[in-house]
């Protein structure tokens, strides 16, 4: 392996996601997305970070972050609890790099293997897990199920309970298809009576077709404003069955913010109304897609591929390998720094014209495949779910942006 030249730490912050088994899974959900990433990686049967990629991960991340700054380093997949318990415990030792920065750590897993072993490990390093669960059995089930077809609730509501008995921290991570968005109190409930105390519902948005495999509605710049990766034309609004529809979107989260905001504020965490409240507080904190610009999240795949984003895992948006280059000289490349620029740049005049724009900020880009009202094409396809949100929770989170 080469040495990575040294070079010195971006000026602002940045945040690597680590694909350590790449997108291998246990599960087989309908909706996802980074299943189809095996394509990138043909000859693999097995996709796994081998022990010299995480000690130039490690090395190379702490590195890239300055003396007394917050290194989070975060595991996800695929499912990444497929390597094994002992890869962890060979990342978590890999501490001694750390010269003067605090090393937390992240996890967001599927939950079917976690047994007491993996929980008192979590318990042990401060993990902060996020766990998948989309709701009651009938609504996880429908969506999230095993490469067999077989209903997983069960297996990780268990997941679930040890986490809980080893006092881990952990969020739920909710995925809003459109099976659950039309029971918005009953999977909300559902995670009340079960001692949940933090959650985000995440958008279920997947186009139809082919159009996934290619970059979705973003047009990159390089160097000189050369063209790197062009956006895919026009609008149109084909998602799958399981997508959720952008009404729907928005309803939930009105439905869930009127129980909460009555009942639970101070004991229930729900990450969508802090980051709007970030927002219009001018803080920082907000989700990516709910901020002007981007791009301060990179993918580190499973061979030490960097990427620009969990949602631009293609060929177009490889910005190196961690094992030769500096993690902060990608962060800081011309081409990452317009990917997130372009979040900003390319909002229709909808958007920029919004009274919501303050909170929303338009969105991911890679769901901005469909038209405005004056047939511009960028319009990121939960528009009206957002606008519905923003416009609901306004004018409890002072200061008011309209
Ligand atoms: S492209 Fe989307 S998911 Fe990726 S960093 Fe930007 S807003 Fe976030
Ligand atoms: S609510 Fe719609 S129009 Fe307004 S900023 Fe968000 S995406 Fe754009």
């Amino acid at each position: 392996m080469q040495p990575i030249t040294s070079s010195t730490p971006p000026p602002r912050p940045f945040h690597a996601m680590a694909k350590p088994s790449g997108s291998d899974c246990n599960l087989d959900c309908t909706y996802c997305f980074y299943l189809e990433k095996e394509s990138l990686y043909p000859g693999e049967r097995k996709r796994r970070m081998q022990d010299n990629v995480l000690t130039a991960y490690v090395r190379n991340y702490i590195e890239s972050h300055p003396a007394g700054s917050e290194v989070v380093f975060t595991w996800q997949g695929g499912e990444p609890t497929l390597p094994g318990l002992d890869f962890y415990r060979r990342a978590v030792a890999q501490q001694r790099f750390r010269a003067g920065r605090t090393i937390s750590y992240s996890f967001q897993t599927n939950g079917l293997l976690l047994d007491d072993a993996w929980c008192g490990f979590f318990a042990e390093h401060d993990f902060l897990i996020g766990l998948s669960l989309d709701g009651p059995a009938d609504i996880h089930d429908t969506y999230r199920v095993s490469a067999g077809g077989q209903p997983t609730h069960a297996l990780v509501m268990r997941a679930l309970g040890k986490l809980q008995a080893h006092r881990v921290r952990y969020n739920v991570l909710a995925c809003v298809n459109r099976r659950g968005a039309a029971e918005p109190l009953r999977v909300y409930e559902f995670m009340r009576t079960h001692g949940i105390s933090h959650i985000q519902f995440i958008p279920v948005v997947e186009r139809l077709s082919g159009a996934a495999d290619r970059a979705i509605g973003l047009t990159l710049h390089g160097p000189g404003g050369k063209v790197l990766a062009p956006a895919l034309p026009g609008a149109t609004g084909s998602v799958t069955g399981w997508s959720v529809l952008p009404a729907d979107y928005g309803d939930l989260l009105n439905a869930i913010f009127d129980a909460w905001v009555r009942r639970d504020v101070g004991e229930i965490h729900v990450m969508n109304f802090e980051w709007a409240l970030a927002n219009y507080m001018g803080e920082p904190g907000a989700a990516c897609h709910h901020q002007p610009t981007c791009g301060r999240a990179v993918v580190v795949e499973h061979n030490g591929d960097v990427y620009a984003c969990d949602h631009y895992v293609y060929p177009a948006y490889r910005l190196g390998n961690l094992s030769t280059s500096s993690l902060a000289k990608m962060v800081e490349s011309p081409a990452q720094h317009a990917f997130g620029q372009d979040k900003l740049q390319s909002l229709p005049r909808q958007c920029r014209e919004c009274k919501m724009l303050k909170g929303c900020w338009g969105g991911c880009p890679k769901h901005r495949f469909t038209a405005t009202q004056d047939c511009e094409p960028g319009l990121i396809y939960l528009c009206e779910g957002y606008y519905r949100f923003f416009g609901h929770v306004a004018p409890y989170l002072a200061p008011c942006p309209t």
